[in-house]
């Protein structure tokens, strides 16, 4: 449905307050081009009076003289306007000064319209300057409602006034204030619809950019949802493989040693029966905070899910890799972990696999040895390190 048209004209009002400073900045460009396109305009309409030849009537003569005065004196006012807006460029925020020369220039190009119009008179019957200047006008400089409204009217009023004083036949004198009526109210029509368009552009590009900025962080959201684990934002399962073979490929192309820790919490089921889930939830942030914390940042961490974790240590062999594994189980076992009813300790079970440098192997019988390793520590009596270790020649999990 539409909205009244009180309504609609307040929300312009409010657009045309939000944006004032971006309308003069396009003003800023529109205005260095029109003083171009000034300069331009004023220099071939001197070449044309130079090359083409008088017809030798007084009128003309007189019409002649006149123009040969004019375009010149049009060519210093667009330099003029050229330099100023060159120099606002410069400034911090121009907004209020480019607002003044925007309706300064548009003053000028209307008063330029309706003094070639009077001198035209000479010569011919018709309107023409008045209605490129109006054309002008409200094409190339963003004006505001009011102003706009001000300005062609007031060029209306002196353009029939001319045309009153100057014209000489009724029927042209009718035609000629008809055709100013007609470039003013098309002029200030074209103009305003235009300053209109162009808040209402403004305000849907912001909505669009904001939509685009909500979006990219709901799909960075979500990418990290589909890769993490929400109870303690380390990786998941699936992107923890999928990290693990690209290693693996690599360590195939490059020969370096890998390694794969699989850990398990001992007798975690105990904790959520006697101290409740909330508790098991607890144990295990702890446990994966303390993973982050003492591993390297090249160290790639996952939860497998449950209270099971997994590590993959790149560049890293037999020895370092039980070096790792041992320190991890010792600060498992030495911590505590504060609940809302007391404090908790807790161990761990590690199943290391280790790939020898030059000894490929693929996600899942690495996979395997780790949880074969872990099984045996488990059945060793818990807490404690168990390995695997992948060497040339030897590929199957024993
Ligand atoms: P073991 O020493 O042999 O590893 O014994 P366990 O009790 O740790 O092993 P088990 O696999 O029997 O128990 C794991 C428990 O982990 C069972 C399940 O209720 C619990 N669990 C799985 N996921 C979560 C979770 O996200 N939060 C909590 N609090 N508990 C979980
Ligand atoms: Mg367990
Ligand atoms: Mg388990």
């Amino acid at each position: 449905m539409r909205k009244p048209l009180l309504t609609r004209l307040l929300k312009l009002r409010e657009l045309d307050r939000v944006w004032r400073s971006r309308v003069q900045q396009e003003n800023l460009k529109r205005l260095y081009f029109l003083a171009l396109f000034g300069v331009f305009l004023s220099l071939s309409q001197i070449c044309l009076f130079w090359l083409l030849d008088a017809t030798g009537s007084a009128a003309e003569a007189r019409w002649r003289e006149i123009s040969l005065l004019v375009h010149p004196a049009i060519l210093l006012l667009s330099l003029l306007i050229g330099g100023l807006t060159l120099r606002l460029r410069r400034q911090d925020n121009p907004s209020t000064a480019v607002e003044r020369l925007s309706t300064l220039t548009a003053t000028l190009v209307l008063a330029i319209g309706l003094m070639l119009t009077a001198f035209d008179q000479l010569v011919i019957q018709g309107v023409t300057p008045l209605v490129a200047a109006c054309s002008i006008t409200a094409l190339l400089l963003y004006l505001r409602p009011l102003t706009a409204l001000i300005l062609f009217s007031t060029a209306l009023i002196i353009g029939v006034l001319i045309i009153d004083q100057l014209s000489n036949s009724p029927a042209l004198k009718l035609s000629s204030t008809m055709n100013s009526l007609t470039a003013c109210a098309s002029g200030l029509l074209v103009s305003w619809i235009l300053y209109r368009n162009f808040l209402r552009e403004q305000q849907l590009r912001k909505v669009l950019l904001r939509q685009r900025e909500i979006l990219k962080a709901r799909t960075r959201q979500l990418q990290f949802q589909a890769s993490h684990d929400t109870l303690t934002g380390l990786l998941n399962r699936r992107e923890f493989e999928r990290l693990t073979e690209s290693e693996l490929s690599r360590v195939n192309r490059h020969p370096a040693p890998l390694s794969l820790l699989m850990l398990d919490l001992d007798h975690f089921k105990a904790i959520n029966d006697n101290f409740g889930h909330p508790a098991g939830d607890a144990v295990i942030r702890h446990v994966a905070r303390l993973l982050g914390e003492h591993t390297r940042n090249c160290d790639t961490i996952g939860r497998l899910g449950g209270e099971e974790f997994i590590i993959l240590l790149p560049e890293t062999d037999l020895p370092q890799a039980q070096q790792t594994a041992e320190k991890l189980r010792g600060l498992i076992e030495h911590s505590a972990i504060d609940i809302e009813n007391g404090r908790l300790q807790i161990t761990a079970s590690i199943g290391l696999a280790c790939l020898a440098p030059g000894c490929p192997t693929h996600l899942t019988p690495f996979y395997q040895a780790a949880d074969q390793a872990l099984y045996r520590a488990k059945r060793g009596g818990r807490s404690r390190v168990e390995h695997f270790y992948f060497t040339p020649g030897l590929d199957t999990v024993p």
